[in-house]
């Protein structure tokens, strides 16, 4: 081979290794690119499965607390917040769809704890949560009922507009301009079929992906599965007949045997009695040794009751600490002797830690103290009571209500009011009466009520003088005995004293304590009210019966004009009249938020006045003579 072709040959050569070391770079180029796609693939799944890792914890976490049997309150409201913190909605509702007598409306069941609601709910002045909301036709939520489908709209302002209508377009824009919320997304909910209402998020974008919309169906079954679950719960529970911490029956069937029991007794004219029993200071015991102990302490309560029972009694947990047992066919003298077995056997049992405990028990006798059957469980009540004002650990037969001092009527009126939880006074203060109702063993039952009826005034009214309700009573029963009423009369007038401004429980405090002018409604609604109220509280309860028709005619004047029968002269019962005049006479010399107060010589000079028309002159002539008032 010559040098050229050497030369060629070597070209060649280069160029074959040139074209595979270009071959070979195409080739790396395109691995490369590839790589760099399968990176962002890998990067994409992966983010997924975070997202779908997430939602699944969510999930998992809201099946737990389903699991866990929790108040169907706390399941959704953990529901919302998830949606709400984790997943980027900005807020989350669950809603309600109810009805009453006066037609459709919305209810929000629980909402997400979010900045957003926080400051729409400033703006609205009323929280959402707490408000009855329109149900519009023309809305978002009954076109998504309608349609049966997840519904999404941008007009959020509208959508708010509909569900409460009286909120001004200014609030409205303000709502909207200041929210990244651009859409509402709507699910209905359904339970077992029917439509129960709706689950909604407020979402920063305008769009819905399908991803988002398989993501909130999950999410709607959850809710259902929780409303569900809880709908199932209630109806077992409902059905339930035992109590589970002790296996004694609980209420519900208490209260149907006892209607049985009753029906029995009549046709046979054979009587029953009841044992009515509460622990003795098991507040202290779960303060002390934990709340464990008391329900050791309640079920050995249970354990006794059972042991001590005859085959034919039936023994039942009221609810807290509070037994019945019903003994047919055994007189009271009969019950007092069981009762008092039941009362050795608990005082002798030895606790674990605890030691020994008590109970105070109370016995009364169908046909025997009474014949209708919720008096005898009033009766129960206030013997049980009795027992506990009197040291506790013993047992007390009721006495006919003819027998009952008006303290102590007085007292169990108090304690009833105080535990039907219905009167808006906060939790602590009611706890504080009751137990100044009970724990009276060394004071004068008087000066308990007096004190409590001006504890009571003065959480209405903070200008109240404590002291003054005993000065109203001592005044009030003078003024009668002037006119010769019989004791009878006297007594009740006394419990009356006491109660007949219970109704101003009921009243918004902002309206009672306003100091500008009130509206011609407010102050119709201040007089009216009360007198309504009161009559409402005592209606329930059998033994003041007597008292409602005294507080109700509080308010009448001599001449008619007054309100609410507007009746005249000797048609207003005298208790009535000599309330009239002994609330004003307070009410004037005491100060109140719009007028300072007068002195008693102001006062009795504006009561002079009315003699003939508000009052009756001879009342206004005895109330006078009984008032020092020159000092
Ligand atoms: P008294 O002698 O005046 O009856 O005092 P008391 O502490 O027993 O009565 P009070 O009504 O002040 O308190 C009752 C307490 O019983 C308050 C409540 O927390 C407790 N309680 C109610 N039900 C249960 C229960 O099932 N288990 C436990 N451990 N405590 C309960
Ligand atoms: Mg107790």
């Amino acid at each position: 081979m010559n040098f050229f072709e050497n030369l060629k040959d070597i070209y060649k050569k280069v160029s074959e290794v040139e074209s595979i070391v270009y071959h070979n770079k195409q080739d790396y180029l395109e691995v490369y690119e590839r790589n760099i796609q399968l990176e962002k693939e890998i990067e994409e799944r992966t983010r997924e499965l975070n997202i779908a890792n997430k939602r699944m914890l969510t999930l998992q976490h809201i099946w737990d607390m389903m699991n866990a049997s929790r108040p169907l309150q706390s399941v959704l409201e953990t529901i919302v917040n998830n949606i709400q913190g984790e997943l980027g909605y900005l807020h989350c509702n669950i809603i309600k769809k109810c009805e009453d007598e006066k037609g459709t409306y919305l209810s929000v069941l629980a909402q997400s704890d979010d900045p957003s609601i926080k400051r729409v709910n400033k703006l609205i002045k009323t929280p959402i949560q707490t408000r009855r909301l329109i149900y519009n036709e023309d809305s978002v939520y009954a076109r998504a009922a309608e349609a049966k489908k997840i519904m999404q709209t941008t007009d959020i302002g509208g959508t708010l507009k509909s569900v409460i209508p009286e909120t001004s377009d200014e609030i409205i824009d303000e709502v909207i301009h200041g929210s990244p919320s651009r859409s509402i997304i709507t699910v209905p909910l359904y339970n077992r079929n029917s439509l129960f209402g709706w689950f909604d998020v407020f979402s920063s974008r305008k769009d819905l992906t399908e991803g988002e919309t398989d993501f909130l169906t999950i999410f709607a079954q959850q809710i259902e599965m929780a409303i569900t679950i809880a709908g199932l719960f209630e109806e077992v529970k409902a059905q339930a007949v035992t109590d589970p911490l002790t296996g004694l029956y609980n209420r519900r069937y208490f209260e149907e045997y006892l209607k049985k029991e009753v029906k029995r007794a009549l046709r046979q004219k054979q009587p029953f009695s009841i044992i009515g029993l509460d622990l003795d200071h098991l507040k202290e015991i779960n303060d002390k040794y934990g709340h464990a102990y008391g329900d050791l302490a309640i079920k050995t309560v249970a354990a006794v009751l059972k042991n001590n029972a005859r085959a034919i009694d039936t023994a039942a947990r009221m609810g807290g600490e509070e037994f019945n047992v019903i003994l047919p066919g055994v007189e009271s003298q009969g019950a007092m002797v069981a009762a008092e077995r039941i009362r050795k056997a608990l005082e002798d049992e030895e606790l674990d830690t605890i030691g020994h405990i008590t109970a105070s028990i109370g016995v009364a006798t169908f046909l025997e103290h009474s014949d209708n059957i919720e008096d005898i469980l009033e009766l129960t009540d206030q013997a049980m009571y009795s027992s506990k004002r009197n040291g506790r650990n013993r047992v007390t037969l009721a006495k006919p209500i003819s027998e009952t001092s008006w303290q102590e009527i007085a007292i169990n009126t108090f304690t009833d009011i105080l535990s039907r939880h219905n009167i808006p006074i906060n939790q602590d203060l009611t706890e504080e009466i009751k137990n100044k109702l009970k724990n009276n063993e060394n004071e004068i039952p008087k000066e308990v009520l007096y004190s409590v009826a001006d504890t009571l005034t003065q959480s209405y009214n903070p200008l109240h003088h404590k002291g003054t309700v005993k000065s109203k009573v001592l005044l009030a029963v003078s003024l009668a005995k002037r006119f010769d009423l019989p004791k009878n009369d006297i007594d009740k007038l006394k419990i009356a004293m006491l109660l007949y401004d219970i109704g101003n429980l009921m009243l918004p405090r902002e309206l009672l304590q306003k100091t500008a002018p009130l509206t011609e409604e407010e102050r119709n609604h201040i007089k009216e009210h009360p007198i309504i109220a009161a009559r409402e509280i005592l209606q329930p309860i059998s033994y003041v019966q007597d008292i409602i028709p005294i507080i109700e005619h509080h308010h009448e004047n001599w001449d008619g004009t007054g309100y609410p029968s507007k009746i005249a002269r000797e048609e207003i019962p005298m208790t009535s009249q000599i309330i009239l005049i002994v609330d004003a006479y307070f009410a004037l010399i005491e100060p109140r938020t719009y007028r300072a107060e007068l002195t008693p010589k102001q006062a009795i000079e504006v009561i002079r006045q009315d003699a003939g028309k508000k009052w009756n002159t001879a009342l206004v002539q005895e109330f006078i003579s009984l008032i020092d008032y020159d000092i």
